[in-house]
């Protein structure tokens, strides 16, 4: 490990333009569970029913989505930034970050101060909530204040038409906007990052191959194996947290 963090701190000093590509994984030691580890999402429910189409198509569904929802919702509201994230609120500091591209809907670069416009939300944002039929966004606090108070399916004030959250469900199409913007930077960036991600959902995954093939550098931090580490010039299997941690005090003794 003590080799790979020197190689890591090396990799970032050399970089003038990082990209960040970051999933679940950097926000478990926030207290926020990823779907696919032990403990996860997918352990207390079943992701094929929350599909976007069943979503539109069922009232029960709907139900459903809801209370997951509400008590996803409830954990992020409240978690912290973590090291991870205030690490590559450094980076930014350090003029070293090009872009942050986040499969993550939980706020938390924000919260670590990063500059809204380096940050890409390729899944949405859990924050707010909109009308499939008319578009109005509500804040999401004042939707969960709802919930909360019974309501077990919210539907718009303005046109009555079905209310969902910010984020991107299966099934449902990529945000135009932010996937060519994520391209653009994994093509202009000379080293990417990936923080805490499986890299099993596409095309979101696609977008560090595109860095790398693109002639960048590619680290990724990640507990587990992913499918890109045969790929990558440095790979670390420990917490995102520890290891970037690790890596910015090595930087700062160098
Ligand atoms: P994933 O659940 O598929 O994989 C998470 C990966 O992170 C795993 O490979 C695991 O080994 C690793 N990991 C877990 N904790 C870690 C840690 N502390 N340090 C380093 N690695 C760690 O997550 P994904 O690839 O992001 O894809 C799942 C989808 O779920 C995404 O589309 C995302 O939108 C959504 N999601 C978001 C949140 C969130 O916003 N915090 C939480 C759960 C799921
Ligand atoms: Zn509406």
């Amino acid at each position: 490990m003590e080799d790979s963090i020197t190689q890591a701190a090396h990799l970032i000093m050399d970089a003038g333009k990082i990209l960040i590509f970051s999933g679940a994984g950097l926000s478990t030691e926030s207290g926020i569970p990823d779907f696919r580890s032990p403990g996860g999402v997918w352990e207390k429910y079943d992701p094929s029913d929350f599909y976007f189409q069943k979503f539109v198509a069922s009232e029960e569904a709907r139900e459903k989505y809801w209370i997951m929802s509400t008590e996803f919702y409830a954990t992020m509201r409240d978690a912290q930034p973590n090291r991870a994230h205030l690490a590559i609120k450094e980076l930014e500091e350090m003029g070293k970050l090009l872009a942050i591209v986040t499969q993550n809907i939980d706020n938390l670069h924000h919260k670590a101060g990063n500059s809204p416009e380096k940050i890409i939300e390729i899944h949405g944002t859990a924050f707010s909530v909109y009308c499939l039929n008319c578009s109005k966004t509500y804040d999401r606090d004042e939707i969960q204040e709802r919930l909360k108070a019974g309501l077990k399916v919210p539907y718009c004030d303005d046109c009555s038409g079905i209310l969902k959250p910010s984020t991107i469900s299966f099934g449902q199409s990529m945000p135009e906007f932010e996937m060519a913007e994520s391209f653009r930077n994994a093509q202009e960036c000379d080293l990417c990052i990936v923080l805490g991600s499986s890299l099993v959902v596409y095309p979101a995954a696609s977008v560090p191959d595109h860095a790398k093939d693109s002639g960048a550098a590619l680290m990724i931090i990640n507990r587990d194996p992913t499918s890109l580490d045969t790929k990558a010039d440095l790979v670390i299997h420990d917490s995102a947290g520890k290891v970037m941690g690790a890596i910015l005090e090595h930087m700062g003794a160098l």
